[in-house]
């Protein structure tokens, strides 16, 4: 059946995906900075402040990987003396999750304040109206089912609580895009082979950027989730953009 299909096509996605960061695990951070020249760092701190966490903000990071989102948002209220947070990570795959731990022992984060959790974005762990905030960075486009994903965020939002993704756009200017599809599809593939020893795992990435929904038709499957007040904002020309929505 067409039903039958699609199940077997999804799932195959899912499998792909898991194997693409089981592979790349380790060196996912030393990518991450050779590939966008270390603007990604940039793009990760605007986003926490966006986010801009207050006293008793309860935050569930999905995709949530090696953690730097998390930390950020640790860094941002010890920084700032904001009491009574907490994150909670949530991935699919626990080699990332292995590497994140790791890293937060070594940046002496309180383990009282950060949870750790394998998890589906598309089918949360998580009981309803549990968190306050939610984030999730370039995690979603390599989920299967988007608007599930938009739905279980809401699903476990507390009213009023607030939704957030980063994640890479479409540029403003076609000149820009033109520039920038060269360097993505010549340039980064090699770098992965260079660096990291694999090409189909970089490839992949390029392919699921250039995949992913523009700006505003993933604003409009935000609100089609039941989020209100959504908006969003492009950070380096719409390299990548940040979507803001509301459970009211
Ligand atoms: N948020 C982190 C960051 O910004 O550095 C990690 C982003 S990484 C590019 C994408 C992450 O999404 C990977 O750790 C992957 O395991 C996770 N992922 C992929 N599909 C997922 C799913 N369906 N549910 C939860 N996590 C998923």
């Amino acid at each position: 059946t067409h039903f039958g299909f699609e199940t077997v096509k999804e799932s195959e996605k899912q499998q792909k995906v898991h194997k693409v960061f089981e592979n790349v695990a380790k060196d996912y951070d030393l990518m991450n900075d050779a590939m966008s020249l270390g603007i990604h760092r940039i793009w990760k701190d605007q986003f926490m402040c966006k986010l801009g966490p207050v006293e008793n903000t309860k935050l569930l990071d999905v995709a949530g990987g090696t953690g730097d989102i998390a930390f950020r948002f640790l860094k941002y209220v010890n920084e700032y003396k904001i009491k009574n947070c907490h994150v909670t990570i949530t991935d699919i795959n626990a080699h990332m999750l292995d590497v994140g731990k790791t890293r937060s022992r070594q940046l002496n984060f309180s383990p009282d304040s950060i949870a750790w959790q394998e998890g589906n974005a598309e089918e949360l762990p998580f009981q309803d109206n549990t968190f306050n905030a939610y984030t999730i960075a370039f995690g979603i486009r390599n989920c299967t089912r988007i608007d599930k994903v938009l739905s279980e965020a809401y699903r476990v939002l507390q009213p009023g609580g607030r939704f957030l993704c980063l994640e890479f756009s479409q540029l403003e200017i076609a000149a820009a895009q033109w520039i920038y599809d060269q360097y993505s599809f010549q340039v980064i593939p090699v770098l992965g082979q260079l660096l990291a020893g694999q090409w189909k795992p970089y490839q992949y990435l390029v392919e699921s950027i250039r995949q992913f929904p523009k700006q505003e038709t993933f604003k409009t499957m935000i609100e089609e989730a039941g989020f209100r007040q959504v908006s969003y904002e492009n950070l380096t020309l719409g390299v990548v953009a940040i979507h803001s929505g509301f459970k009211l």
